[in-house]
């Protein structure tokens, strides 16, 4: 069986210059971007695709993010609003580990959390330039469990498709979800931050290899085309809008 029912789980808001977003691209000025995650009912468990920022932590190390998250953009109250509770959550899958994807995950001390193998090691001893990106270390501790993301495609579980799509870091993958009847869901996390970068190519200021990231974009675009999916942004506040949030369901 295919997943169920699909949630976007708002984590609030964080603002990064323009410069950031389409890198040498376009001029500067302050946007703030929304951060959000993916919660998947599936017949193998509940996961979930990434889980936000932690306000505490970026008020600490990125205050001039100027993070907003109200209590209610929390994953566990964000959780409760599906009708679930943080020990619920099976595994979590991580895009990749910069900080406003993996913050939640201080409150899911029960879920196995699954990355990218070369994204695991990185993390621990980044480039200078890639440091600010990884201030969260929620994923280094002992109680925590991995599983390794290797290869080109990883068929995670039933319509659950995971895509190597380096470049913003060493091992990031995309998520695509396809479900009976219905549009794949294509989740590109930070391989392009919003529709405008996606339809110019543009890439953003945070990356480890701007050449392969622009080779993932144009990768995930390609396979949008072929299975005719529908694409999520993952830092646009203007999409973000148009999206359904939870409690209400994909
Ligand atoms: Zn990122």
């Amino acid at each position: 069986m295919s997943a169920k029912r699909v949630w976007l789980l708002d984590s609030g808001s964080l603002v990064i210059d323009r410069t950031h977003i389409a890198w040498n691209i376009e001029p500067g000025s302050p946007v703030r971007f929304p951060v959000y995650s993916v919660l998947i009912e599936h017949s193998d468990g509940l996961f979930l695709f990434d889980s936000g920022f932690d306000k505490g932590t970026v008020e600490e190390f990125l205050p001039f993010e100027l993070p907003e998250q109200t209590d209610e953009q929390t994953l566990p109250a964000q959780l409760e609003k599906c009708g679930f509770a943080t020990s619920d959550v099976t595994a979590v899958i991580n895009s990749h580990l910069h900080f406003d994807h993996c913050g939640g995950q201080r409150n899911l001390a029960e879920a196995v959390t699954w990355v990218g193998k070369e994204e695991l090691r990185h993390c621990l001893v980044p480039e200078p330039f890639e440091r600010l990106g990884y201030a969260d270390k929620v994923f280094h501790r002992p109680d925590s469990a991995y599983r390794w993301l290797e290869g080109e495609e990883v068929d995670f579980a039933d319509g659950i498709r995971l895509l190597f799509t380096p470049g913003h870091t060493v091992g990031h993958y995309s998520l695509l979800l396809e479900r009976d009847g219905r549009r794949p869901m294509l989740f590109v996390a930070d391989v392009t931050y919003t529709r405008e970068t996606w339809e110019k190519e543009l890439i953003s200021g945070f990356h480890n290899d701007p050449t392969a990231n622009v080779a993932s974009v144009r990768k995930v675009k390609h396979l949008a085309r072929r299975v005719d999916a529908e694409v999520f942004f993952t830092h646009d506040m203007q999409e973000w809008e148009s999206y359904k949030h939870a409690p209400d369901h994909y």
